[in-house]
């Protein structure tokens, strides 16, 4: 009787089932070498991993990154608007010592005008660059977490279903 074919759960080189292995049974991947159980449901055959441990170990790695890439994002957040809300009060207190300056001095409202131009468009030009890079940052760092979340769920999948024979 022939053997039905799987595939290696970790190099996805197809390995021969020969009908005499039960579910549950161990056999090897010659490509590898690692170690599968086989599964058999009804007349289909499939390969989980006898070893649960390394992937765990992956698993523990994903979570600790993605600690780390939530506390980062977190942190991002938390600073985030502050910059620019400085950049507010500094154009506001531009304004208001050339609106003083101007009652008490009378400086030429035209150099008035400009020098506000110039120092509101430069700390605009400031806020607008850092607000662009931290909101990038923000969601590189979102772009991430998906990642690693959508990584660890795939090893959670594979534990469990090792872990169902
Ligand atoms: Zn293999």
């Amino acid at each position: 009787m022939n053997g039905q074919k799987a595939r290696c759960a970790e190099c996805r080189t197809e390995i021969e089932i020969p009908s005499s292995y039960a579910h549950g049974d161990h056999v090897k991947c010659a490509t590898c070498g690692t170690r599968h159980k086989v599964v058999r449901t009804g007349e289909a055959v499939r390969l989980v991993l006898a070893d649960v441990g390394p992937l765990k170990e992956t698993l523990r790695q994903y979570e600790a990154q993605q600690n780390r890439l939530e506390a980062e994002l977190r942190h991002a957040r938390a600073s985030f608007g502050v910059g620019v809300n400085g950049i507010g009060i500094g154009v506001a207190y531009a304004i208001w010592q050339v609106a003083f300056k101007e009652g008490q001095i009378g400086v030429p409202l035209l150099w008035e005008a400009v020098a506000v131009a110039v120092v509101s468009g430069v700390l605009l030009e400031l806020a607008n660059y850092f607000f662009l890079a931290k909101r990038k940052a923000m969601s590189r760092l979102s772009q991430e977490i998906e990642e690693v979340e959508a990584e660890a769920r795939a090893v959670q999948q594979k534990i469990r279903e090792a872990s169902r024979v």
